[in-house]
């Protein structure tokens, strides 16, 4: 690792995450042990999966729901992301308004605001100590082409209907009073948007659905999915629905190697900041914060005083492979510290505790996608793209009403049973996406001394449909 990265004596990298410093990396609870069946069996223990047996078991107690998870559940992205509950949709408005319409692109963001309290709410009733503060979310433009490209935002969220109450614009001395980011020129804060502790989420919603009943088999891999059927090493499990719940690790199943890209996403946390340090900074109401590089970062200050700073690292690895545990390439954890002190130069002092990273799944066209044939009895979720912490609950709520055969106003929103193209095979897939994080690289780096928007970040959009 570079001297030039301060780490702690206790430093690790990897190991899932840091969010499962305070409780331990969990073993793998019970196996499979043998064939059986079920009415819903559900591949992957990360919110999706667990939140659809979740609201299954809620509103049809009598099924018999089974959760088939190859390490532990919360080990996916579920355990290791940033933290933001965020209202945000993933993609764009224009693509899920061109199959349905504008007003159904506009209930569906609606529902990702209302999903947020929603998950808040269920914490509550179930007694998940996630530290959830809903404290808004604050997004800084440190470049005159970055205050553009945010201005323009928030006039496009206007033209779509939604006010000041979803989110404002704020002067850069607006800015500073939250939240004192070095360069701040202009800010925007919306309230769609909740601090947790993302492996706490994961942990209490899995003791959650166990105590509803619901069977979770972990240590256990699915090698294939089939109309009715999971096969495992350890036998098959049949059942009326087999729902997909793997998001970022689909591309290793069967016939699904170019479904969604596997795009990785990193993290570092500091060590406990002084008081002094908060002083200086601002940052007293949780707010989540984050930027308008193309290239860009995202934050929390975590319940016991860190900074947890995020960014996309090595965005992909040839030929869809994923990392395992989170180990973090020296050139991420080097490219987040520096940007994290350039952001708060008084941060400078600290150390970096724990660096991690995992994987996030992407369509072709950014939008997530929520399905089940009720021929085959497949069904599926994701494509989150990185704004998953709340859709996987508003994805549990819709993939109820699917399986449970009821027309209701979730399963009328316009990402139901979307269909989306295959990425290219290799080495156009490395090449599309390996250059598009160049150009945007690139395009950062110029911004700093431009007014507008560099033509190669909107040349990169265009070569991946972004
Ligand atoms: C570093 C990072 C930061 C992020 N930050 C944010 C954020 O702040 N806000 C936000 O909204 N989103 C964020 N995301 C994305 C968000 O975490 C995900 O969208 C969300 O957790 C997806 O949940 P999931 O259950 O669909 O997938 P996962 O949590 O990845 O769960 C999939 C599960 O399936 C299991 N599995 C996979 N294949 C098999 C198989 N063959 N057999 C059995 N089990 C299998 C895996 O082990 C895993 O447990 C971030 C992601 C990362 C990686």
């Amino acid at each position: 690792m570079s001297t030039r990265v301060p780490l702690s004596d206790g430093f690790i990298n990897g190991e899932v995450s840091f969010w499962y410093r305070s409780s331990g990396v969990p073993a793998p609870r019970q196996r499979l042990d043998g064939p059986l069946s079920a009415d819903v069996v559900i591949v992957g223990a990360g919110y999706t999966g667990l939140w659809t047996a979740y609201y299954l078991k809620k509103s049809a107690p009598g099924l018999r729901v089974v959760v088939l998870e190859q390490e532990f559940a919360g080990f996916g992205a579920s355990g290791r992301n940033g933290g933001w509950l965020t209202g945000d949709l993933a993609g764009s408005h224009e693509l899920y308004a061109r199959s349905h319409g504008t007003e159904a692109a506009i209930a569906l963001q609606r529902e990702m605001f209302a999903s947020v309290d929603e998950v808040i709410a269920v914490c509550a009733k179930e007694g998940i100590d996630a530290d959830v503060v809903k404290g808004g979310v604050l997004t800084v433009a440190r470049n005159t082409a970055q205050a553009s490209r945010l201005r323009a935002h928030v006039d496009e969220a206007r033209a779509w209907g939604f006010g000041p109450g979803d989110l404002q614009l704020l002067s850069a001395a607006e800015s500073q009073e939250r939240l004192r980011v070095a360069g701040t020129v202009q800010g925007s804060w919306s309230p769609h948007c909740a601090r947790i502790q993302p492996a706490k989420l994961a942990l209490g919603l899995a003791e959650a659905v166990r105590a509803l009943g619901v069977e979770i088999y972990e240590g256990t891999p699915v090698l294939s999915i089939e109309p009715k059927r999971a096969v495992t090493p350890y036998g098959v499990v049949s059942g009326d629905f087999i729902i997909r719940a793997t998001e970022g690790f689909t591309s290793r199943l069967q016939g699904l190697r170019r479904q969604w890209l596997p795009m990785n996403s990193s993290m570092i946390v500091t060590e406990p900041l002084p008081d002094s340090f908060w002083e200086t900074v601002g940052w007293q109401g949780a707010e989540l914060l984050g930027d308008m590089a193309h290239y860009y970062m995202y934050a929390q200050r975590t319940a016991d005083g860190r900074i947890a700073f995020g960014g996309r690292g090595r965005p992909y690895l040839y030929g869809s492979r994923v990392d395992a545990r989170g180990h973090t390439h020296d050139w991420t954890v080097e490219a987040l510290w520096q940007l994290l002190v350039d952001f708060f130069p008084a941060a400078s002092s600290s150390k970096v505790a724990h660096a991690w990273s995992g994987v996030l799944g992407v369509p072709r066209d950014w939008c997530s996608t929520v399905h089940v044939d009720r021929d085959t009895g497949l069904g599926w979720a994701g494509g989150y793209t990185g704004h998953g912490v709340t859709t996987t609950n508003l994805a549990g709520r819709t993939l109820r009403d699917l399986v449970l055969g009821e027309q209701t106003a979730l399963t009328a929103l316009p990402w139901v049973g979307r269909k989306v193209r295959a990425w290219e095979p290799e080495p156009l897939r490395w090449l599309g996406v390996h250059s598009m994080y160049r150009l945007y690289r690139t395009a950062d780096a110029r911004e700093r001394s431009m007014r507008r928007t560099s033509v190669l970040a909107r040349f990169a959009d265009l070569i991946t449909g972004h």
